[in-house]
This record gives C-alpha cells, structure tokens and sequence, in this order.
C-alpha cells in the first residue's frame, strides 16, 4: 500500500489549508473559504494525471463504481457482465444500482478477456464492469472490439489499477466512465475517497449531480440550485480530498519507485522452474502495486503458501481461499441473502450463481500468489524476499516432483 508508505508533511500541509478556513464542505460559502478549493484542486490533479477531460471526486471508490455505472446510464433490469475476481464492491455496485450481473470468465492478466465475455453476451446485455486488478490492465484492443461490435456500454472499476495504461492511455478512459479508489489500501489514499473520470461531458454532469442529491452546482445559492435527476449523498469532504490531492501529487514517484522494485525482484527470479507470472497486457504500463506469481498449478500454489505461512513469511495474498476477492468465498452472492429486497430479487437472477462455467478463472486464481510491493523497500528488504520466495518455490515445486 505505497500511498501511506509517504505520508508525511505535505499531507498535513493540505489539511492545515482546510482546517484555517474551518469549510469542510466542498460546494459554495465562497466568501468563507479564503479560495481554498481541495476537492476541485484534488479532481484537476487527476485530469491532468489521468488525462481525462473530467474528474469527480466522492466518498470511496465503491460509491465511485456506483456513480461511474449510473452516468453511463447503466441501471435496473440491465445485463452487465462483471469478473469472479475483483473486490466485491464492483458487484455490489452493480446489484445496488438495480442491475443484475452476469459473471464472465477471465485470462491470465487476471482480468476479464475477449473470450469469456462473447460466452456470457445475451440480447439483454448492456454493459461491462471491467475490473483491471491487482495494478495490472486487462487486454483492451480485444475488449473494445467485443464492445464495439456488440454496442456496450464499458465502465471500468480501475479501483487498484490507478497510473496503469495500455498503448500508452491510462486505464479508467477506455470506458464511457472509468473509476479508481483512494482506500487506504491503494497507490494513493485520502482515507476514504474515489474519483470517477470521463471524457463525455454528460456522463460527468449525471455524475456531479447524482453524486450529490441531483444538485447542479450552478450559481451560489446552494437551497436555489435546481436538479436535473434524483441523486444521493455521495460526496467526498474537503479534508478527506486535501490528503487525496498531496497523495496525487507523489503518484508518479511511487510507480517509478513500484516498477524499480518489481523489475528487480522478477529478474532474480524468472528463472525459477514451475514459477512464472500473471501476463500484463502492456509489460510498460504496470502501476507495479502487485508481484503476482502465477505457479504451474493450484497444488503448488498450495504448498508454497503453507511452506511461506510454516516459515512466518508474510505480505502475500493467496486470493483463492485466503481473501474475499474471488467468487468461490462470496456466499452471500450465490445464497442471495440480503438486509432488503434488491431490484434482482424481484427480476430474477440472469444466471445460477452457484454453477458457473469460469474454468480459466479457478485455474489462474487458484495458481496466483501475490505480493503487495512497498516503494520504500530497501536492497537488503527486497533481497530477503527474494531468498525467501526462491526456498519456498523451490520446495514447493519438489514436493509435486
Ligand atoms: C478497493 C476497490 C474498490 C472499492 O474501493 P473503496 O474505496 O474501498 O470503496 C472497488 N473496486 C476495486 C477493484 C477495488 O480494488
């Protein structure tokens, strides 16, 4: 989680701006603020990092997903394809917005492919949730031609992907909105925050308004605004987005140091036999948030990560049974438990949840092993990881010899 590895006075700079004026609100009382504006300076920061035409900041990057589906226009009843493997906000996004999901299978850059998304098209499908993960970026030449030649809608929850690009456009603006989470857990973190990008100026102005109750945010008189749609409280405070704005700042420090480490850790250790890594479609747009060993077959993947926990080696995720990032852990999915009835209750579920058919997915995802990588690691830190991975791949491949 590189984002917090750097907070330091430059966060608190940003902070202290907000807490001299006291307007942790981020619209209107201009005559208080003394111009300081963080949540417009933090979403012009990321256009000109992204390079996207908009930015909309919010309260998280779930409700971001939330607000990138519904400016695309995305809602009940329609048919958007979403991956097994992601974390479950893009789903429950999808389902909370009233659509129903439809699980495709994926490939080895860990996200969705071509492939698994013409299998699951049906005349009801609107759109893709496409979920670039684990700070790779899914294959977007083969992507935009099912899209193209399918009319769909794209949206892409780039939640831990944010700084990733293929052919050189930065992922979160292939789609009709695209979206990236500042958790505490991502490249760069506010705490709790998101921002939603676009290029399409009427996607924006539905997601600044829906974001906040329908507002317009035109002229100074908040109770005089008008709404054009209904909307709700999705908004991101102006301390939350004075942090995201100085985190913004340090992101192109952070991948350049991210790229450094994982360049170095996979040139010790390519040669390992049985062990290679999740395919990126463009090796030179990682955000390199992630080292994501892919070994010969789940047995091993196994047998490394008991012979890594026997050992007390951590910082790993073994996604297939220890976290909640693939489907075989979402129960509450597939018994459809809820705290009230959702819009797929009443519709009825587009497919059975409880058998599908993503064979590539439980055959990549049970082989993953993946390594958060810190930008501050030291030679002799990264090294020990390496000795560490070397002893236990080796193992773990000999003991299925
Ligand atoms: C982290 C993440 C989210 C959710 O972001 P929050 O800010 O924690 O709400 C959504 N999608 C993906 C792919 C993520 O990694």
């Amino acid at each position: 989680m590189p984002g917090t590895e750097l907070f330091g006075l430059e966060e608190k700079k940003e902070i202290n701006d907000v807490l001299e004026t006291g307007i942790l609100f981020r619209y209107n009382h201009d005559h208080l603020r003394n111009n300081i504006w963080k949540a417009k300076e933090f979403e012009a920061e990321v256009c000109k990092f992204i390079g996207s035409n908009y930015a909309h900041a919010v309260s998280s990057g779930s409700t971001a997903v939330a607000t990138a589906l519904a400016a695309a226009g995305i809602g009940a009843g329609d048919e958007v394809i979403v991956p097994p493997f992601t974390y479950i906000a893009t789903i429950e996004a999808v389902l909370f917005v009233g659509a129903l999901p439809v699980f495709a299978d994926i490939d080895e850059t860990l996200c969705l492919s071509a492939e698994g998304i013409r299998k699951v098209i049906t005349p009801k499908t609107k759109g893709i949730c496409l979920v670039h993960m684990c700070g790779g970026m899914a294959d977007m030449d083969s992507i935009m031609e099912v899209c193209n030649e399918h009319n769909l809608t794209l949206v892409e929850d780039a939640g831990q992907a944010m700084g990733a690009s293929y052919k050189g456009t930065k992922v979160g603006l292939f789609g009709k909105t695209g979206c990236y989470s500042f958790d505490f857990f991502k490249i760069a973190t506010c705490g709790e925050g998101g921002v939603l990008v676009t290029n399409d100026e009427k996607a924006y102005r539905a997601a600044d308004s829906y974001a906040d109750h329908g507002h317009d945010h035109i002229g100074n008189n908040r109770g005089m605004e008008n709404h054009p749609i209904l909307g709700f409280n999705y908004r991101i405070s102006e301390l939350h987005a004075a942090i995201g704005l100085a985190q913004m700042r340090k992101v192109p420090t952070i991948m350049e140091a991210n790229n450094k480490n994982k360049a170095y850790l996979v040139s010790k250790l390519k040669d390992i036999e049985g062990l290679g890594f999740a395919k990126l479609a463009d090796p030179s747009g990682d955000s390199a948030t992630f080292l994501n060993l892919l070994f010969q077959d789940q047995e091993t993947a196994a047998n490394f990560v008991a012979s890594m926990n026997e050992a007390g080696v951590g910082g790993f995720n073994y996604w297939f049974t220890n976290m909640y990032h693939f489907i075989n852990q979402w129960n509450h999915i597939k018994e459809m438990k809820t705290a009230s009835k959702l819009a797929i209750e009443v519709l009825g579920a587009p497919q059975d949840y409880n058998n599908l058919s993503i064979p590539n997915a439980q055959n990549v995802i049970g082989r993953l092993v993946s390594f958060g990588i810190r930008c501050t690691w030291t030679t002799e830190e990264l090294d020990t990881l390496i000795e560490n991975i070397k002893i236990h791949a080796n193992k773990a491949v000999m003991q299925m010899a």
